[in-house]
């Protein structure tokens, strides 16, 4: 067996599509940048969005677009996968790395109010793993503190909390098209927001500080956060099939959940309370987690480890206060999230991935566990 962690489903129609641009001899943004976009807006239920090249840039612009900047401290969650942070540093300003809950994983507002200082200006819930994060407790949380929310909703495309999408809760809402995430465009990012105003100012960072692209005097200072025409045709074709391509992946978390049932080792998240859930990534909370995924490994099965804690990266050590920083980044502050490493592992999901590949993951999972305990 050979089983990739994650692979896109394309196929003929994106191949189509993609010849279609080509041929008509505009391959940047265009006519099918401006189709894609408003479908989503449609699909996500927000009245503006704009594109990025990527999820990371997404984010970056949404935090400019709201004025976040050197001096201000943004709330991220200790477990994310590090762009949310890279990109609050790119916009200049500091993240604080947040404890997560014990049942997902995602972030934990109860754990929040010894963050706040006066330099902090905003809170950046992500929606992990294909759930939303408890989106009331955040909302409530931002009013009592007067914080900008911004969204990381980047693995969160179709995911809604009570009904209402990911990434419409918030001042803006973050989206990445990469090529592992639910709707792929290879790369791309896309921010949505409900503001007027801020709508203006994201579509002013992202030309050049125009509004009209064939203009040449420019009223504010912007960069090209431009997608091709090419990406979003590929796109619209996914749009096209996404209803699939959630229901292909939750039927395949219930082969999972069925196989793996009589496993008393292995346990899957705690869906948060009004969250959908469509899996980004099959999630278990598993004991041996190395060994286990060393003899994964050797049966060909591709498996990830959780993100790795945020106060552990090697790259954010210049914010704790032994080097100066603010933070105190012991593992001590964040048992949860280490505890989420330590025994966290991610199984492949895509829609293409056989009943017959499910099962033996799992029947490998089971070998295992027999080995080990017998
Ligand atoms: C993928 C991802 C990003 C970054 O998106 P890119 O398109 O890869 O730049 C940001 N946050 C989270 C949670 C992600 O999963």
């Amino acid at each position: 067996m050979n089983i990739p962690q994650v692979s896109p489903w394309l196929d003929h129609e994106e191949i189509e599509a993609v010849s279609q641009v080509i041929a008509s001899g505009w391959i940047t943004e265009g006519a099918y940048a401006a189709k894609f976009s408003a479908q989503l807006n449609d699909f996500i239920g927000t009245p503006y969005g704009v594109f990025a090249p990527n999820g990371t840039l997404a984010l970056y612009l949404g935090l400019a677009a709201l004025n976040i900047g050197p001096g201000d401290e943004v709330l991220v969650p200790d477990i994310t996968f590090i762009a949310s942070a890279n990109a609050v540093i790119l916009a200049g300003a500091i993240p604080v790395f947040v404890e997560v809950n014990r049942q997902n994983y995602q972030l934990d507002v109860t754990q929040c109010h010894h963050l706040i200082t006066e330099k902090t200006r905003a809170i950046m819930p992500v929606h992990l793993y294909g759930m939303t994060v408890n989106m009331e407790q955040i909302m409530a949380f931002a009013q009592q503190y007067n914080l900008i929310v911004i969204e990381d909703a980047a693995q969160a495309i179709g995911v809604k909390y009570r009904g209402q999408h990911a990434g419409t809760f918030g001042d803006v809402g973050c989206f990445s098209f990469f090529a592992d995430k639910t709707l792929t465009t290879g790369e791309g990012g896309y921010v949505v927001c409900h503001n007027q105003e801020i709508h203006e100012k994201l579509l002013l960072l992202r030309n050049q500080g125009r509004l009209d692209r064939g203009s040449f005097i420019h009223p504010a200072i912007g960069y090209n956060f431009r997608l091709t025409d090419i990406q979003a045709a590929i796109g619209l074709v996914q749009l096209n099939k996404i209803k699939v391509i959630i229901e292909r992946k939750q039927t395949i978390l219930n082969w999972y959940r069925r196989e793996l049932s009589s496993i008393p080792h292995v346990h899957f998240l705690t869906v948060e309370n009004g969250s959908d859930y469509i899996p980004f990534r099959t999630i278990l909370l598993c004991e041996n987690a190395d060994h286990l995924m060393a003899y994964l490994k050797k049966q060909g099965v591709v498996v990830r480890t959780f993100f790795y804690p945020l106060h552990r990266q090697p790259c954010f050590a210049y914010l704790g206060r032994d080097r100066g920083g603010t933070l105190d980044l012991s593992d001590a502050n964040y048992p949860n999230a280490v505890f989420g490493f330590e025994h966290g592992v991610s199984l492949p999901i895509f829609p293409t991935l056989t009943e017959e590949q499910v099962c033996f993951i799992c029947a490998s999972i089971k070998d295992f566990y027999t080995a080990i305990t017998s």
